[in-house]
């Protein structure tokens, strides 16, 4: 197939690109950069031997988007383009909204004038938003959330079960991620944000490369076994092999589908920071802080429907996912 991806030199699309381009698929990558590097390509390019075809474009240039279809037979997306900082999605709210329902607008408008007819779409374990009891089921009300971010998430979702509604011939996946971690085993692709790091795995990163003096664990006084937050953390190589499954099953059928995709287990904090330890024989300097706005106490995935329908679980291990992000964290930058 050829595949435009949206947001495609970013942390989760750029390991999807070298995913399909290893199972022999075209790649079309759409990226502002805005959030990303230029020598993403070249190192997709070193990892594949392939050099995917490359636009620099913000998604909500429907002109510009028109003249991809155009230069290139587009058979799916998949739309990673997004603004992802939540806590920034509390501050500029409109930004966040203008960006994020835009350019999925945008995608699904110019498509309709091209023909195309199946979207892969990045979405979020944060749809299940903070009533419903975990693991979280597809079948779940998945209609609010915490954050301006999430809220664009949920209302895509909307939008694009709307979208198929009307046009039965169409195909959304809508893949809700919990919480990717890891890095490409080269080493060369990894979740490297511009800045201080807002996430988790990132920060730790940059700690252990002596970049940040210490983490902050936000809270131990939650209602879980360490009192720290628990995440269903999977390998961002196991969630790009997700895109491809949910691609091959979008290729032979119609309608909205909702998939998780996550490992079906909780971590805490303190249990991934002492499996980084462990992992890459270090220490890591902690303490604890106080909890963060908007974090719930704990969430996984019932990973059960992406087996059935996609054939799709994760493989790699926690330690593998340590292991990995330390490979990438410690060479970043270089
Ligand atoms: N976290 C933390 N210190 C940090 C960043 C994150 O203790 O510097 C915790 C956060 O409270 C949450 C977990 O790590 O319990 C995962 O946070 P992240 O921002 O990576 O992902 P989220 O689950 O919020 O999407």
């Amino acid at each position: 197939m050829n595949v435009l991806v949206t947001g495609g030199a970013g942390y989760i699309g750029s390991h999807t690109v070298v995913e399909l381009l290893n199972a022999g698929h075209n790649a079309i990558i759409v990226d502002d950069l805005s959030n990303a590097k230029a020598d993403v390509i070249d190192r997709i390019e070193t990892i594949t031997g392939k050099r995917p075809v490359f636009y620099k474009l913000d998604c909500k240039d429907k002109d510009g988007l028109r003249k991809v279809f155009s230069e290139n037979q587009v058979d799916a997306i998949i739309h990673f383009a997004a603004f992802k900082a939540v806590g920034e999605s509390v501050k500029k709210p409109l930004q966040y909204y203008r960006n994020n329902l835009d350019s999925a607008m945008a995608m699904l408008e110019v498509m309709e004038e091209f023909g195309c007819k199946k979207f892969v779409f990045s979405s979020s374990a944060t749809v299940y938003g903070p009533n419903n009891p975990h693991p979280y089921k597809e079948e779940m009300k998945a209609i609010e959330s915490s954050s301006p971010y999430g809220w664009t998430k949920v209302m895509i979702e909307r939008i694009l079960t709307d979208y198929c509604t009307a046009h039965p011939d169409f195909c959304a996946i809508l893949l809700r991620y919990f919480n990717p971690i890891g890095a490409h085993e080269s080493g060369l692709l990894g979740d490297d944000p511009n800045g201080i790091p807002n996430n988790l795995m990132p920060y730790i990163g940059r700690v252990a490369a002596g970049q940040l003096e210490k983490l902050t664990i936000f809270g131990d006084d939650y209602p879980t076994p360490d009192g720290t937050c628990q995440r269903d953390y999977l390998h961002v190589v196991d969630l790009a092999v997700g895109h491809l499954k949910a691609l091959e099953y979008a290729e032979n059928h119609e309608g909205v589908e909702a998939i998780n995709l996550g490992t079906g287990n909780g971590i805490s904090v303190l249990e991934l920071v002492h499996a980084f330890e462990t992992a890459n024989d270090m220490k890591l300097p902690y303490v604890i802080g106080p909890r963060r706005d908007g974090d719930l106490p704990a969430f996984w995935a019932d990973a059960g429907k992406a087996k059935t329908l996609l054939g799709w679980e994760a493989t790699h291990t926690v330690e593998d996912m340590c292991r990995s992000s330390w490979n990438f964290a410690k060479n970043a930058g270089k």
